[in-house]
Formats: C-alpha cells, sequence, structure tokens
C-alpha cells in the first residue's frame, strides 16, 4: 500500500523512517542534518558502531539503527547517488537504495516505512526521473515481496509533492 504525504519526516508515526544518509554515516545536512537533530545522538552512536564495523555505507545499500527520540522506531539510512549527468550507475544506484531500505525493513518486521526524496536535494537527482525511479521500485517490490508493507513517500517541497501526486495517480 502507498501513501502520499508532503511533510517533515522527522514528524511521520511510521515503524522506520529512511535517511538520504551519505557513505560516512556521520550526518550531513538536509533531511540528514533533520533527523539527527530530531532524533539525539543515540542514532550517531549507533552510526559509529556500524562504521566501526564495516567501515560507513557504501552508495545504494543501507543500514539500520534506532531511531533516538524520534515517533519512528527505526531509522533506516541508505546512500542515495549523487548524480553526475546519468553515465555513472546513477539510475540503478537509486533504486537499489529503495530495494535495499525495503528489504532491510522487512528483515526487522518493519509494516510500515516512510521515505524522503533521496538524492533530489544535494546529490542533484533530475527529481521527475528520481520520483518515477521511487515509485517504480517502490511497486515492483510490493508486488514481488510484501503488498501488506505501508509505504509513505513523504515530500519536503511542493515540486516534488506535485510530481508524485501526478505519478502516483491512477492511469
Ligand atoms: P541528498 O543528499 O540525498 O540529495 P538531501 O537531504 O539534500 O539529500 O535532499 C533529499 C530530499 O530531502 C530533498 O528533496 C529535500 O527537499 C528533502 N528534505 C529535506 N529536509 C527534509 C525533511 N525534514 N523531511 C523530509 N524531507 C526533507
Amino acid at each position: 500500500m502507498i501513501e502520499l504525504v508532503q511533510d517533515d519526516i522527522t514528524r511521520i508515526e511510521a515503524d522506520a523512517i529512511v535517511n538520504a544518509a551519505n557513505s560516512s554515516l556521520l550526518g550531513g545536512g538536509g533531511v540528514d542534518g533533520a533527523i539527527h537533530r530530531a532524533g539525539g545522538k543515540a542514532i550517531l552512536e549507533a552510526c559509529r558502531k556500524i562504521r566501526a564495523r564495516q567501515g560507513g555505507c557504501p552508495t545504494g545499500e543501507a543500514v539500520i539503527t534506532t531511531a533516538g527520540n524520534l515517533p519512528a522506531k527505526f531509522v533506516i539510512h541508505t546512500v542515495g547517488p549523487v548524480w553526475h549527468g546519468g553515465h555513472n550507475q546513477e539510475e540503478a544506484l537509486l533504486r537499489s537504495a529503495y530495494t535495499n531500505s525495503l528489504q532491510c525493513a522487512i528483515e526487522n518486521d518493519v509494516r510500515s516505512i516512510a521515505f524522503p526524496n533521496i538524492s533530489t536535494g544535494v546529490y542533484r537527482f533530475p527529481k521527475e526521473k528520481a520520483a518515477e525511479i521511487a515509485i517504480r521500485s517502490v511497486r515492483e517490490f510490493l508486488a514481488a515481496r510484501d503488498d501488506s508493507l505501508k509505504v509513505i513517500f513523504v515530500c519536503f517541497d511542493s515540486e516534488n509533492y506535485r510530481l508524485y501526486q501526478r505519478l502516483l495517480a491512477p492511469a
């Protein structure tokens, strides 16, 4: 099941919210900064432990931590690709970021998961292409793996929100 909202993802009461992290897992700007600020230092401590064990998170992969003080139970940190013009596997890596986050959710008995618009901020992925990939990846995962998982697309800016409204509308 897919839902769409325009909101700040740190306010969403899902089992898991997804963070558009960077490979260092040490926090950054944008949604990453907002999640660490609102969630408190427990999230960063958990990220540091993962870093010590596996040296960060490669692009397209996902790791899970506590959500600290947030209303969600978990934060799934995934690393979207930086857009370099489209010839560096950007589309496949963005798809992997969504699919590996969903896989991570299933493995941790998550029943509802909220996604921000991964890579569409400082990583500069074109918004419409990113929205198409996000929606297709999620729809295919739900159809193949778990139709009962609730997926919430959380758009922060109205441009993304309008794009998702249009792309999610029945044909
Ligand atoms: P990236 O480095 O993956 O591009 P950014 O955080 O710069 O990550 O941007 C990703 C998306 O997150 C952007 O569309 C931006 O508008 C959105 N965003 C920023 N802050 C929040 C927030 N608090 N909640 C939800 N989405 C947010």
